[in-house]
């Protein structure tokens, strides 16, 4: 039942990195622009205000001639991502980081090369969560000063649910909004409502048997709305079955303190992940974006620990920007530490004799150049794998952590919504986590999800521009 109808150049549905982009660069433009969020409150949690704010393009300075960049997309993907996206992710990166610093956002950098365009203030390096008046926080509230000067509206607790679809044209969306339901009529209209990381349906239809074995790393609350309405328009959508993640400790299901930081990537790919009956399942060495897409989908998503050693915990275990030695341990995860591997399997509830021939067979096997023939074999491309030799061993406990879905709507180089047969949908578009096609494919490639989100939200408010002056 609609309430009440309001005409505008521009509906955004999600109030993220991408909807607010689209709806400031909108706004800029000329353009009238309702953003519907489904949060309630001024400070509404969103992946992207909790994110560390870090602009980046598959660990590569995000200001990279396009050419590399675009270099760096297939390499990441190994050739699968879409044509039209990664051309166009790749002409506007740099673009991008320039656009947010005119409308008052400031950088600061690391000596990392890929890590120059942090969104100051840089959140703590301590475990745990840590957004309130960081980078991305106060970039949230910047943007939607830059809407609401020019005359634009973020209406707040507005879930949209469905598309106005009028000779198969977007021509709107209904939201619920105040306990009733409202339509939102418009020239276009753009999905920004992040992925479907928060649907388990969606996630055991196409990730996981066991989505409530994995631990939702973000803000939990990308449904997956805006992909169910694209897809009941006509929309094509590419490739589901992968998202962004990290491996994290298991206590991160009932301790806040040790998600979404730190990420235990670098101790799970320097050593060995194990299942409860101590085996290995997974290979290690294709990183650690990958390897937690793999444990999600393992037989038992909650019975793996990763198994390492001191030289493994003095060095990888101190090298990721919020190290998971010391901040894990401090922050009251569990880290099991023994002298022998026997005690370490009796401390971490695995089966002495099989994990102790699982290490000692991976030891040899890296001695003797011979991982491949493991079962399942190891890679050394992407991540060097170390022994487990050196006292104390230790042991985490791990569950796969889940940000954002890589897969959704396909769309086109100017983020419009594209059909099977790849003709565009009229009036819509889709930026964002709940887009598929730039990120992905063999390697599980990951592109910088801040990056994409506010590229293809700048896309999308400018061809919706265009058309419009078209339209005129
Ligand atoms: C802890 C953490 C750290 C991260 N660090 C980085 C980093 O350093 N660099 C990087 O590149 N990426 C990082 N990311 C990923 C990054 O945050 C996401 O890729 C990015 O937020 C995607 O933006 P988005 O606008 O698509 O989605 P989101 O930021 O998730 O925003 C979607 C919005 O849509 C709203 N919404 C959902 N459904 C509806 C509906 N039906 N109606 C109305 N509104 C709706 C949601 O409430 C939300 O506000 C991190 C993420 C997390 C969680």
């Amino acid at each position: 039942m609609s309430a009440g109808t309001e005409a505008s150049d521009i509906v955004i549905v999600g109030g993220g990195m991408a909807g607010l982009t689209a709806g400031a660069r909108a706004a800029e433009l000329g353009l009238s622009v309702v953003v519907l969020e489904r949060g309630g409150d001024a400070r509404y949690p969103a992946n992207a205000r909790w994110s560390g704010g870090v602009y980046h393009v598959g660990y590569n300075d995000i200001t990279a001639a396009p050419d590399i960049l675009r270099g760096v997309i297939d390499r990441a993907t190994a050739g699968a991502a879409d044509e039209a996206q990664a051309e166009a992710f790749a002409a506007n990166a740099g673009r991008l980081v320039a656009w947010m610093r005119e409308g008052g956002a400031s950088y600061t950098g690391t000596k990392i090369p890929w890590q120059q365009f942090i969104l100051a203030p840089m959140r703590a390096m301590r475990a745990g969560l840590d957004w309130e008046d960081r980078g991305p926080d106060q970039l949230f509230r910047r943007l939607t000063d830059r809407i609401t000067s020019r005359g634009g509206r973020l209406v707040l607790g507005a879930r949209a649910r469905s598309l106005v679809m009028t000779e198969g044209r977007c021509t709107g969306v209904v939201a619920d909004v105040g306990g009733g339901s409202q339509t939102f009529a418009a020239r276009a209209v753009v999905l920004a409502d992040g992925g479907f990381q928060a649907n388990l349906d969606r996630l055991r239809r196409h990730i996981t048997r066991h989505p409530e074995r994995i631990k939702q790393r973000g803000a939990a609350n990308g449904t997956g709305d805006g992909l169910a309405m694209a897809e009941a328009a006509g929309a094509a959508t590419a490739g589901l079955d992968l998202f962004y993640g990290h491996l994290l400790s298991r206590d991160a299901l009932s301790n806040n303190r040790v998600w979404p930081y730190p990420e235990l990537d670098a101790l799970g790919t320097s050593g060995i992940l194990v299942d409860e009956r101590g085996r290995r399942f997974a290979d290690e060495g294709v990183g650690g974006v990958a390897l937690t897409n793999l444990l999600a989908r393992a037989e038992n998503p909650l019975g793996a620990a990763i198994i390492f050693d001191a030289a493994i915990w003095e060095g990888p275990g101190r090298s990721a920007r919020i190290p998971a030695n010391p901040t894990l341990p401090e922050a009251g995860g569990t880290v099991h530490a023994a002298a022998t591997l026997g005690e370490l399997a009796a401390k971490a509830g695995l089966p002495v004799a099989v994990l102790t021939e699982t290490v000692r067979a991976y030891n040899a096997a890296l001695g003797a150049g011979t991982l491949e023939g493991l079962s399942p074999p190891r890679s050394t491309a992407k991540a060097t794998p170390m022994p487990i030799v050196t006292p104390p061993f230790h042991a985490i406990p791990v569950v796969a952590g889940i940000t954002y879905t890589m897969g959704g709507i396909l769309i086109d180089g100017e983020a419009r919504v594209l059909r099977d047969d790849r003709s565009v949908i009229g009036g819509l578009y889709a930026a964002g986590s709940n887009t598929g096609g730039l990120e992905g494919g063999p390697p599980v490639g990951y592109l910088g999800g801040l990056a994409k989100a506010g590229v293809q939200g700048l896309l999308a408010a400018e061809s919706v521009a265009r058309r419009s002056v078209a339209a005129r």
